[in-house]
């Protein structure tokens, strides 16, 4: 029960690996808060937590949208003082090639996936500016370091994450608080359901550990980075890809 009275904000945590982190900062004792965009689907896995034994609670919450991602984030503090970790995890893909990609597609991409890290990073380090702690965790992806063909939206988002974190960790860094970043491979989730099997199996050949990742391996990751094992690395990004990126 590593992070037993902890409060954890998993942004986009209503399946895949947002889901599976609220589930095992849940089991080591921490309140899991569940965001994602509409109630039914946050209250559900809010339930699955307690039904279970653990404390969740649950905001239906777009974190495109500043005023709402504050309005949110007041909440819990009123309730609770404070938020320990932040897990800024909600993130979406909308593939094309180049130049079919609409300007809308590039937009949405890069607002979900950047500018909302940005909006739920600035409103919780004010909290945990006060409380001089605080361990915030963003997950980008292994294609914001190598690219992608069809996903130039997608690899600006995840590497903007990587330089938005380092800045964030430098100026954060005297008063306590880390800021780190995860970028998984290809790991089993509705997102990577949506490849056709050709594709996956050609990922699977340039995969050294042969399999794809799960989202317990990138849950277990974000464990260790807000554990006090983690306590003397910040602005770091961690690759859980199965070896693709050596
Ligand atoms: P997923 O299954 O598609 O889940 C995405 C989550 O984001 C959902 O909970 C969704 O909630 C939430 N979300 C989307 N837009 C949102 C918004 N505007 N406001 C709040 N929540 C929003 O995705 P996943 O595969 O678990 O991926 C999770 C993260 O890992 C993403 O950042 C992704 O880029 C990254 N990643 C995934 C892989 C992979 O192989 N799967 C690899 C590398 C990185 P609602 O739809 O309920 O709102």
């Amino acid at each position: 029960m590593r992070f037993q009275n902890k409060i954890v904000l998993v942004t986009g945590s209503t399946r895949g690996i947002g889901k599976e982190i609220a589930f095992a900062f849940a089991k080591e004792g921490a309140t899991a808060i569940i965001i994602g965009r509409t109630a039914e689907a946050t209250d559900r896995v809010r339930d699955e937590i307690i039904d279970i034994g653990f404390a969740a609670e649950s905001f239906a919450c777009d974190v495109t949208n500043l005023a709402n991602v504050t309005e949110i984030v007041n909440k819990i503090l009123d309730k609770h003082k404070r938020v320990d970790i932040l897990v800024n995890n909600a993130g979406i893909t909308k593939d094309n090639l180049l130049l079919r990609m609409s300007e809308d597609d590039f937009q949405s991409v890069i607002d979900i996936n950047l500018r909302g890290v940005f909006n739920c990073t600035k409103i919780v380090a004010r909290a945990m500016l006060k409380e001089k702690a605080g361990r915030i965790i963003n997950i980008s992806s292994i294609i914001g370091i190598t690219g992608n063909v069809g996903q130039a939206n997608y690899a600006a988002s995840k590497a903007g994450i990587i330089g938005f974190t380092k800045s964030v960790a430098r100026e954060l860094a005297s008063r306590g608080i880390t800021a780190n970043a995860v970028a998984p491979g290809y790991i089993q989730t509705d997102m990577t359901a949506q490849m056709k099997s050709q594709v996956q199996e050609e990922i699977l050949k340039r995969i050294p550990l042969g399999k794809l990742g799960t989202a317990q391996d990138v849950a277990g990751v974000c464990l260790f980075l807000a554990s006090e094992q983690a306590s003397y690395i910040t602005g770091q990004t961690l690759i859980v890809d199965g070896g693709m990126a050596i």
